[in-house]
C-alpha cells in the first residue's frame, strides 16, 4: 500500500507569539509525508530550486518516502512567510512566491500510478487536478486547499474538489469558499460540488466531518502550549490518510478512527516550530496520544 502526495515544499519564515524562524524547512507536501511516512510508503511530487538545501529532507528518506518525484528546477524554491495571531486567532499571510512552482508541471516516475490513497496538499488546484488525471484508480483521493487558492483559482479550485473523495480545510477557508457563515451550510455548500465527505479543521477545537448521511466531531488534544501552528493541517492529512492505508479498508469506522489519528499527529507538529518536533516522533507516541483523546470522549 502507499500514499501519493503532491503539493509545495517550501522554505517559511514564521512569526509566533513563542519566536521567529526565518527559511526553515516546509512545505505541505513535506509536513504531510513526514507523518505519513510512520504509516505507510509515501511517494512525494513536488519541485524545489537550485537553492533547496536537500540535506534537510534526508529524514524523510530515512523513513522511506521517494523522492524520485521531487523535481528539482533552475530557479529559486516556493517561499511562504507567515504570522500568527493567538489573540485574534488569525493567520497572516506576509509574504509568498511560487517561484519554481509558477512553471511545473508534475509527470509521475514510474510505480506512483499504482498508489492506494492520493493527497492532493495544499498547492495550485491546476497542478491538483494535472495529479489526478494521473492516478485514474486511486481508492481514494483527498484535497486541501488556501486562502491563497480561493481567492486566486476559485474555478479550477471547485472544479478538482468536485472530482475527489474527501475535501479537507479550515473553518474560515470553507466559509470563505462557500461564502456561509455557518460551518455546517458551508460544509454542505462543499458536498454539493461533489466530494462524499468535508473534513473541517477548527484549530484547537478539532476537527468536524459531514458527509451526506454521517456527522462525527473529534476534539483536538489538549495542549497548554501551541509554538507553531505552521503544518497542523498538512500532519491532520498525514495522520488520517496513513492510518487509512495502513488499517486496508475504508468504512465509516475506520474513517472515524482515522479522524483521531489525524487529531493525534497534529498536535506533535504545533510542539515545536517547523518539522522539528516531526523529526523525533515515533509511531509510539501517536498510539499514547490516540488513547488519551480516545478516553477523553468515552464516558460509558
Ligand atoms: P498549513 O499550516 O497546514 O496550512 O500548511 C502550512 C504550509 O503550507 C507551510 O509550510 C507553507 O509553506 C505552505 N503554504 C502556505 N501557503 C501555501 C500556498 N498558497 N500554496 C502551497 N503551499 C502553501
Amino acid at each position: 500500500m502507499s500514499i501519493l502526495v503532491v503539493g509545495s515544499v517550501a522554505l517559511d519564515s514564521v512569526e509566533t507569539p513563542f519566536g521567529k524562524v526565518s527559511e526553515i524547512l516546509g512545505g505541505s507536501a513535506t509536513y504531510f509525508a513526514a507523518v505519513a511516512s510512520l504509516y505507510t510508503k509515501v511517494n512525494l511530487v513536488a519541485v524545489v530550486g537550485t537553492d533547496f538545501p536537500r540535506e534537510q529532507i534526508q529524514f524523510l528518506i530515512d523513513r522511506g518516502v521517494d523522492t524520485r518525484g521531487l523535481q528539482m528546477m533552475d530557479g529559486e524554491t516556493f517561499r511562504w512567510a507567515g504570522r500568527y495571531d493567538y489573540e485574534a486567532n488569525t493567520t497572516e499571510t506576509l509574504d509568498l512566491r511560487l517561484n519554481v512552482f509558477a512553471d511545473f508541471h508534475p509527470i509521475l516516475p514510474e510505480g506512483y500510478e499504482k498508489s492506494d490513497f492520493v493527497f492532493l496538499a495544499n498547492i495550485d488546484p491546476d497542478l491538483q487536478y494535472e495529479v489526478l488525471r494521473q492516478v485514474p484508480q486511486a481508492r481514494l483521493t483527498m484535497l486541501d486547499t488556501r486562502d491563497f487558492w480561493i481567492h486566486q483559482k476559485e474555478g479550477p479550485l471547485t472544479m478538482a474538489m468536485g472530482v475527489v473523495d474527501v475535501v479537507t480545510m479550515n473553518e474560515g477557508e470553507a466559509r470563505a469558499l462557500a461564502k456561509k457563515q455557518n460551518i455546517f451550510s458551508a460544509a454542505r455548500w462543499i458536498l454539493n460540488l461533489g466530494p462524499k465527505t468535508v473534513i473541517i479543521k477548527q484549530g484547537e477545537y478539532g476537527v468536524t466531518m459531514v458527509s451526506q448521511t454521517d456527522y462525527f466531531r473529534a476534539p483536538a488534544c489538549p495542549l497548554e502550549q501551541v509554538k507553531d501552528p505552521t503544518g497542523a493541517g498538512d500532519t491532520f492529512a498525514g495522520g488520517f490518510l496513513g492510518y487509512l492505508d495502513k488499517a486496508g479498508e475504508v468504512t465509516p469506522q475506520t474513517m472515524k478512527r482515522a479522524i483521531f489519528h489525524g487529531c493525534a499527529t497534529a498536535s506533535f507538529t504545533v510542539e515545536e516550530f517547523g518539522v522539528d518536533r516531526l523529526r523525533s516522533v515515533t509511531p509510539e507516541d501517536i498510539g499514547r496520544r490516540y488513547q488519551e483523546l480516545h478516553q477523553c470522549t468515552q464516558f460509558l
